[in-house]
């Protein structure tokens, strides 16, 4: 479903990824751990060109772009086949509830308003919304808000979903519900990256874990692998320090 062949970002001089090569499968969960600034929310930027990777070949489905030639038409297209959740929310304010979901449908997919209503209505009740539909992101909780973003993600039906750090801004008491709908997006057969802190997590939802440090992939492997008998000592210490 995705392959990364070979990416490589720079901010200026700075090599942030240093060669990022990895696949996901249709339908597969993969988690991303690794230190702050090891480049996970860069390298998820890059696979939807919120930042332009500096060289490298990205591929999602039967679309195959090479960073150095993208054109527009393959930006879009790439665009097109993600949806982002991220660790502000990033929800328009002067919307609802239920206009922060259409939005999407009816700008970006140029779906009619009747249809994008009545599919937003269906996804937030699936992530426990109903009866919040005409409220605005101030009158909502931090869990609640981060509920609303991963139905603006889930109505656009992407090939995968991405989300970065999703419950890290959340009070402590909130992270459980948003974590809960998550797994249950998992469950339904999603095709996703996460990029997150939280290991019990990370272990329960992943068919497979990425250990990133430094720009690159020091280790990856089933969650039981990574967990328990990871093999570099990088990941035993980054393990260790996270406990
Ligand atoms: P992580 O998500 O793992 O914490 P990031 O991808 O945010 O790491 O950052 C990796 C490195 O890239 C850090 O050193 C960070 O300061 C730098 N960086 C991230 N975004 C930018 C940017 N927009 N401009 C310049 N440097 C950036
Ligand atoms: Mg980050």
């Amino acid at each position: 479903m995705i392959k990364l062949e070979n990416i490589h970002k720079y901010y200026d001089s700075q090599h942030v990824l240093k060669g990022i090569d990895f696949s996901v499968n249709k339908g597969e969960v993969v988690s991303i751990l690794g230190p702050s600034g090891s480049g996970k929310s860069t390298l998820l930027r890059c696979i939807n060109f919120l930042e332009q990777p500096t060289r490298g070949i990205i591929e999602i489905s039967d679309k195959r772009v090479d960073a150095e030639s993208a054109s527009k038409a393959d930006i879009t297209a790439l665009r097109n086949s993600t949806a982002m959740v991220f660790q502000q929310y990033n929800l328009f304010k002067n919307f609802t509830v239920l206009q922060n979901v259409m939005i999407g449908l009816t700008s970006v997919k140029k779906i009619h308003k009747v249809e994008a209503k009545k599919i937003s209505m269906e996804i937030l009740e699936r992530v426990g919304l109903t009866n919040r539909l005409n409220h605005y992101p101030s009158q909502l909780s931090g869990g609640q808000q981060q509920r609303v973003g991963i139905a603006r993600a889930l109505a656009l039906k992407p090939e995968v979903l991405l989300f970065d750090e999703p419950t890290s801004s959340l009070d402590p008491e909130l992270v459980d519900e948003v974590l809960t709908t998550i797994k249950r997006v998992a469950n339904e057969g999603n095709t996703m990256l996460v990029v997150t802190h939280e290991l019990n997590f990370a272990r329960e939802i992943s068919d497979r874990v990425i250990f990133m440090e430094d720009g690159m992939i020091i280790e990856e492997g089933t969650p039981e692998q990574l967990f328990n008998r990871p093999k570099a000592e990088r990941t035993k210490q980054f393990l260790r320090k996270a406990i």
